[in-house]
């Protein structure tokens, strides 16, 4: 067993977090652990503070209008649903033509989002078309515009892959489905590039875009974010477009049964993981421009060393050029789940071997069955690691040892 830890394993959960988000929570839990918006006493509304403080700073990363239009959440799974219920169950409330909800989704889509869609699909209460990608992993435009039906309510597109790391062009995009169709809702899953990517809900025009508050942003895990704009949540509330299928305290009309109308609160049942949000902070705090040219550049030399090895298979784009910090590869021979274990039993390497959760961009790449070894470097990441782990690899390649 190696004594030695190397980390790349970013793209699941970025570790390790900078010392400032521990600080953080442990500073939450001893002096502001009362319940955000539950009681007048200054301990609840210190956490109260905590979690408007987080939205605040979430709005700002991805330039929202305003901070109530982020929905805070336990991480991106989470955001995913509230979303995709959301949409689907107020178009089902408000539709009387007898006709079904028709949703557009893509081949690169995470788990997260199919397997959701998936379960109306086969309740047969929407239809729903895949929208395939090609082999970097891009989804094209007119692909998209010609899917779209007249009952399409949703499209969805992955920002960027949790499998080959490709950023799709999100505002072209977006531009020219919008060319076609003024009024349809397109959510934007920001799992992957949150932090890694500036991104601009206004000006890109997105209407729902859920995020993870663990990935990219180097905060704790069950933290997340649900951007919701005017066009799925206008101001006057009783056109609402997101049903909010979850329930319960708010800590606002405490007397009534009806959920209030008003953003957030109307998308935001239930204690919020307040000490979470208060790492997040300090994560948001820690982000530089430079956090991420670093991840770049270990990653640029993970390419560099795969592309030199024979028996090594890279998937989607060939350079760093338009991808985050995530490299899938497969060595000629060796199955991708004996790779990671390896790594991590003889080297203290830890990367992610196997399918990953997205099925239908496995199909388009032809790595279904086995899927392949996914490497995600971060900020904690060296050149010397790097190099640890091209050794490694190289020595698992037949014809390079
Ligand atoms: N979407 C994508 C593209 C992802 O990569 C992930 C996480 N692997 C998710 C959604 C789900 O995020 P979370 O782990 O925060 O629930």
């Amino acid at each position: 067993m190696a004594d030695q830890l190397i980390y790349l394993d970013n793209a699941a959960t970025s570790w390790p977090k900078p010392d400032s988000v521990g600080e953080a929570m442990v500073h939450f839990l001893t002096h502001k652990g009362g319940n955000p918006g539950r009681g007048g006493h200054r301990l609840a509304r210190e956490a109260s503070q905590v979690l408007e403080e987080a939205r605040t700073k979430l709005a700002k990363l991805v330039h929202a209008p305003c901070p109530q239009r982020m929905i805070l959440s336990h991480g991106c799974t989470d955001a995913l649903n509230l979303a995709i219920h959301g949409v689907l169950r107020a178009d089902m409330r408000n539709r009387c033509d007898g006709t079904k909800p028709h949703v557009v989704t893509t081949a690169i889509e995470h788990n997260a989002v199919l397997r959701t869609l998936h379960c109306y699909a086969t309740s047969d209460l929407i239809t729903m078309t895949v929208v395939a990608c090609d082999d970097q992993g891009y989804v094209h435009p007119e692909k998209l515009i010609e899917a779209c039906t007249d009952c399409t309510v949703l499209m969805t597109l992955s920002h960027a892959s949790n499998v080959l790391g490709t950023i799709q062009k999100i505002p072209e995009t977006i531009k020219a489905v919008r060319a076609h169709n003024e009024d349809i809702l397109i959510m934007v899953d920001a799992a992957q590039t949150a932090g890694h990517f500036p991104i601009d809900v206004q000006a890109w025009d997105i209407d729902l875009l859920p995020l993870a508050g663990h990935k990219g942003l180097r905060g704790p895990t069950g933290t997340g974010g649900l951007y919701v704009s005017p066009r799925a949540y206008p101001d006057e509330c009783d056109k609402t477009r997101v049903f909010c299928q979850r329930r319960g305290g708010t800590g606002s009309m405490a007397p009534g049964l009806e959920m209030p109308t008003n953003l957030p609160d109307a998308l935001e049942a239930g204690t919020s993981n307040a000490v979470g949000f208060a790492g997040l902070i300090a994560a948001l705090d820690a982000l530089t421009p430079e956090v991420h040219e670093h991840e770049m550049a270990m990653t640029e030399q993970v390419l560099n060393g795969l592309h030199a090895l024979d028996a090594v298979t890279i998937y989607g784009l060939p350079t760093i050029e338009g991808r985050t910090p995530v490299v899938l590869f497969n060595i000629e021979g060796v199955h991708p789940r004996e790779v990671m274990a390896k790594l991590d039993a003889e080297h203290g390497i830890a990367v992610r071997g196997g399918v990953h959760c997205a099925p239908l961009l496995h199909e388009a790449i032809g790595t279904r069955s086995d899927g392949g070894v996914r490497v995600s470097p971060g900020s904690g990441t060296t050149a010397r690691q790097i190099e640890i782990f091209l050794d490694a690899i190289r020595a698992m390649c037949p014809q390079n040892v």
